[in-house]
């Protein structure tokens, strides 16, 4: 299929092109026809799965018929990133039509939005609290909202905004189309989705399981290790922009100020920094300036840099679900990525749970020539997750030839102990070393450590 199928107005179509798309993805298949049919959805699928689009589609083609110059699609976020990232969607796909979009959050003037609300908008994207903040200025009017999307629900309720929602949905005219976006459906999540949908058509990709373009492998590791081992995984490792978590602030920023004395172009992102700041790490990660962005999982929520090839959990996500939403930033859409996972003895709780998601054993790697200074790095799986014959995994883990054959996009991908990988593995360890790996900074360096 592709989207000249889906019943789109040309100058639509002209945005696909603009965003270099060729083929829909599954959810847009899906979802796209549903939405123009005017019918609910809920869709059950994580970022990374180009749901994005299959909602802004759809809505851009709707607002090309009826009244410019007021707020008839109103989407909301749970971050800025993640707003700023659909707002952007907006325009880009909307490049070949007068629509509008405005991006509404908190950290940056209120005045500037006041503004461009002021000159007209169809479209809004928000997150919750300076939404409110414009509504209780009477700065914005949601009377003539006909498209409501919800998106990343379960993260909104994470982070609290759930009674907000509620007073938005008060200023929305009850007879609208409603679209509600959840990577996983708690039983909250499911109670909101009952109230507010009507009749929905639910469509679902991918669900919880992380997108199958990504291999995982996991590192065995003491916590005193972990940073020379991340500066001795990085050279050997052909990489892209690499993404690393960690569990606080405070880690984040000292482990870039350490990778900086490194040599590398690192900025790190956490919660503390000012919006500018934010915008300046991302977007200097996004066009190359930075190779390496390391972060913790609230500030990272709705990165959207489609050439990170490697995430790596420097510290072990505290839920299954936070892992999810970790490796959904890399191999997003039709690329292929790699998880590599600090794996202490105390983590492999949450690991069997993470396999029992994946339905399969990540292979435990030991970094050839590194000193693991006494640690003796158990790379045998503890337990049989998958449901599989343990020997036949640990057979597989062993033999160092993968069959191959080719994945649903024409990629060859060979197949390990069930995981996905590329045909020529993009970072398998090399004994060597001297391989291509994030560059090494020739330049000024570009961290400083971020206020707070
Ligand atoms: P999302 O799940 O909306 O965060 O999208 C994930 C990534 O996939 C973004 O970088 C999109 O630009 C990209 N994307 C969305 N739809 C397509 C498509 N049909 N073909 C290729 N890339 C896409």
């Amino acid at each position: 299929m592709n989207f000249e199928h889906l019943s789109l107005e040309p100058r639509i179509l002209a945005g696909v092109q603009e965003a270099g798309y060729t083929t829909p993805t599954p959810i847009q298949q899906q979802a796209i026809p549903l939405v123009l049919q005017n019918r609910d959805v809920l869709g059950l699928a994580q970022t990374g799965t180009g749901k994005t689009a299959a909602f802004m589609l759809p809505i851009l083609n709707r607002l090309l018929t009826g009244r410019l110059g007021q707020v008839r699609a109103l989407i909301i976020a749970p971050t800025r990133e993640l707003a700023e990232q659909i707002h952007q969607t907006a325009v880009t796909l909307g490049k070949k039509t007068r629509i509008r979009s405005v991006a509404i959050y908190g950290g940056v003037s209120k005045e500037r939005q006041v503004w461009a609300l002021r000159r007209g908008a169809e479209i809004v994207v928000a997150c919750p609290g300076r939404l409110l903040d414009h509504l209780g200025d009477g700065s914005i009017d949601l009377s003539h909202v006909e498209v409501l999307v919800l998106d990343e629900a379960d993260r909104m309720m994470d982070m609290g905004f759930l009674p907000d929602i509620r007073r938005i949905l008060k200023q929305v005219p009850a007879q609208r189309q409603t679209l509600f976006f959840s990577a996983t459906m708690p039983d909250e999540i499911r109670t909101l989705a009952n109230e507010i949908l009507v009749d929905p058509a639910t469509v679902q990709v991918g669900m919880i399981a992380p997108v199958e373009t990504v291999s995982h492998a996991l590192y065995p590791i003491t916590e005193g290790l972990k940073s020379r081992l991340l500066f001795a995984l990085l050279p050997q490792i052909e990489t892209q922009r690499v993404l690393v978590f960690t569990r606080t602030k405070r880690r984040a920023r000292n482990l870039a100020r350490d990778l900086e004395a490194q040599g590398y172009n690192v900025a790190a992102l956490q919660g503390n920094m000012a919006q500018n700041r934010r915008l300046e790490a991302i977007n200097g990660f996004r066009n190359g300036a930075y190779d390496i962005l390391v972060a913790t999982d609230i500030a990272a929520r709705g990165i959207d840099v489609s050439e990170i090839s490697h995430v790596i959990n420097f510290d072990m996500p505290d839920t299954v679900d936070a892992y999810t939403h970790r490796i959904g930033r890399t191999g997003r859409a039709e690329r292929s990525g790699e998880a590599f996972t600090f794996m202490l003895p105390a983590d492999e709780a949450i690991v069997r749970d993470i396999e029992r998601l994946l339905s399969t054993r990540i292979d435990r790697r030991q970094l050839p020539g590194f000193d693991y200074a006494g640690f003796v790095p158990n790379v045998q799986p503890a337990s049989n997750p998958a449901g599989r014959d343990s020997g036949q995994a640990r057979r597989a883990q062993v033999q160092s030839g993968h069959h191959r054959e080719h994945g649903g996009n024409g990629q060859q991908v060979s197949r390990e102990n069930g995981a996905r990988r590329p045909a020529q593995p993009v970072s398998q360890p090399r004994a060597g070393g001297a391989a291509p790996a994030p560059r090494r900074r020739s330049r000024r360096p570009r961290y400083s450590p971020p206020a707070g």
